[in-house]
């Protein structure tokens, strides 16, 4: 059986589109496909128990809106599949590539990732922003995250794995890799988002690209270091060219450099802070998500 988990919020309008699209390509196999409403606010709930009376579709319901991370989870948790696909609700993921990908998991790929061809045009500073996230990933897992999204295979081997990583701040599509085993990659266009919006607002863009790099590496931490070296370097310029004869002023040297140690330190400061609450955010071991519904208790 093959599990397709569709993360959604405030997706009122495309729950019925998505169900149809993947029903129409998984008609000849055995499915289910799961539908995870994280806290969403408009009526996606409601089309979900309608569209639930399907007998191959299941909806989950979350308490609140705890994020697209918690709701990949919770979908994986709740699959009972020998494999698993993880897709959008708003059909940038095409449903048309399932097949493909399933072929190459009966091929003996045990994760399948799909992978951007062209992005939807999304406006440059969006482009811009996701290129520099991806290579940021790229370096600090050390696998290629260029085109990486979260439309992913997953072999039920691998579902166990990526769920063992049991961090609140994980970071899916970069776990599916991170996991090991075989990997093969099929390649989409992203379509245009056709009904409603999308979700991310910028400071929700930039947190989430933040805590992901801060789950996959500490090299930032290393910046108190590097700014370290710099001030000293700073500081034997200053000295030289005071000693050279140059006039910075009675005070100029010295509020120079006093300004540079400050800002330096003060950035180190903040990016440990950073990585310090994204501990504490570890350990706390609260709950990734709760679930206050589920279609299948009514059936
Ligand atoms: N999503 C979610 N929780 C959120 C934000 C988004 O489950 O807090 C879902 C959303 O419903 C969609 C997917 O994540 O199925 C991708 O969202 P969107 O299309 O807004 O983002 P993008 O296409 O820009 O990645
Ligand atoms: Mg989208």
């Amino acid at each position: 059986m093959i599990s397709v988990i569709i993360p959604s919020y405030n997706e009122e309008e495309n729950i019925f589109e998505a169900a149809q699209a993947v029903s129409a390509v998984l008609a000849d196999r055995e499915y289910e496909l799961i539908f995870v409403d994280d806290g969403s606010t408009d009526g996606t709930w409601q089309k979900i128990t309608e569209a639930s009376a399907d007998p191959h579709i299941r909806g989950l319901r979350f308490s609140r809106n705890f994020g697209k991370e918690p709701a990949i989870r919770a979908g994986l948790e709740a699959a009972s599949g020998d494999a698993a696909v993880v897709m959008d609700c708003d059909l940038q993921h095409p449903p048309k590539v399932i097949p493909e990908m399933i072929e190459k998991w009966e091929n003996g790929a045990k994760v399948v990732e799909g992978k951007k061809s062209a992005r939807g045009s999304k406006g440059s500073s969006y482009s811009v922003f996701a290129a520099a996230f991806n290579s940021v990933m790229t370096r600090a897992t050390g696998f290629d995250m260029s085109g990486a999204s979260d439309f992913i295979l997953l072999d039920r081997e691998a579902v166990k794995a990526v769920l063992s990583y049991g961090e609140s701040g994980s970071f899916f599509r970069a776990l599916a890799q991170y996991v090991g085993f075989e990997s093969e990659a099929v390649y989409y266009d992203v379509a245009e988002r056709e009904r409603g919006s999308g979700k991310w607002t910028f400071f929700k863009l930039l947190s989430y690209a933040l805590k992901n790099i801060a789950s996959f590496t500490s090299a930032p931490l290393l910046l108190g270091l590097a700014s370290g070296a710099v001030v000293i370097v700073a500081a034997v310029v200053l000295f030289i060219l005071k000693w050279c004869g140059a006039d910075l002023g009675p005070f100029g040297a010295g509020v120079l450099a006093l300004m540079l140690v400050g800002g330096l330190i003060l950035i180190s400061l903040g990016i440990i802070g950073y990585y310090l609450s994204r501990i504490y955010d570890e350990v706390k071991r609260r709950p990734k998500y709760i679930i206050s519904a589920d279609t299948k208790e009514r059936k």
